[in-house]
């Protein structure tokens, strides 16, 4: 299980940590009977278990430098997850239809809670989407860079949009706008839970000290 990490500030630093130490780890001031100027904040995990997260597009995490270098036809994982979290995904064998295996992941949920005609519908297209012959392995068989994982579920998301009347997503637009901000952060938590499990905290300059603008680190702005 992840831990969660919180960030608190002290001495111009930015903390992380997975709980508030007793003293700063930077000056050695004690915080006991003292209160901290700033709350500690906690920093949303980015994974979540798959099979909870309906109609959602799946990356299934793996070593941390699959996912810094993933450029959507990497060794990445992706699905689908039809109305009760089976997760739908496209192997050399032919789709495959999982109720476990993808504990841990990215999600990104692709029905608005009020799109009740879609999600109703949604296991039939998912279902007759997976059954067609483009991805029946005797019929067209898988290929590592254009025939994979990943053009299953994205080839899907652009069948689902048509069905909205939108205009489809290019694979570059998807992964620019959906994949890697959201592999971005991963990639930065599993590096301070990384850290923090080595060294106790990971201590950086605090950005917010020069602006008072808002803070630019995704972490503050986005949750899923
Ligand atoms: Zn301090």
């Amino acid at each position: 299980m992840d831990k969660s990490v919180i960030r608190f500030n002290h001495c111009d630093k930015d903390i992380f940590c997975f709980f508030v130490p007793d003293q700063c780890p930077e000056c050695g001031v004690s915080f006991s009977g003292k209160r901290l100027e700033e709350a500690p904040v906690s920093i949303p995990n980015p994974f979540s278990n798959g099979h909870k997260v309906p109609c959602a597009f799946l990356v299934a995490s793996t070593e941390d430098n699959v996912l810094r270098d993933f450029d959507g036809r990497s060794d990445l994982h992706t699905g689908i997850t039809n109305t009760n979290g089976i997760v739908y995904n496209y192997t050399k064998a032919g789709v495959q239809r999982e109720h476990q295996g993808w504990e841990r992941c990215i999600c990104v949920p692709l029905v608005q809670p009020d799109m009740f005609s879609l999600m109703s519908q949604w296991d039939q297209y998912l279902e007759k989407f997976s059954s067609a012959q483009m991805w029946d392995p005797l019929w067209q068989s898988f290929n590592e860079e254009t025939h994979n994982c990943y053009s299953y579920t994205l080839t899907f998301i652009n069948c689902v949009l048509a069905t909205q009347s939108k205009r489809a997503l290019s694979k570059d637009e998807f992964t620019q706008s959906f994949v890697l901000p959201r592999i971005k952060r991963a990639s930065k938590y599993m590096m301070l839970c990384r850290e923090i499990s080595q060294n106790h905290f990971y201590i950086v300059d605090s950005p917010r000290r020069n602006s008072q603008e808002s803070p630019s680190e995704d972490e503050d702005s986005k949750s899923n």
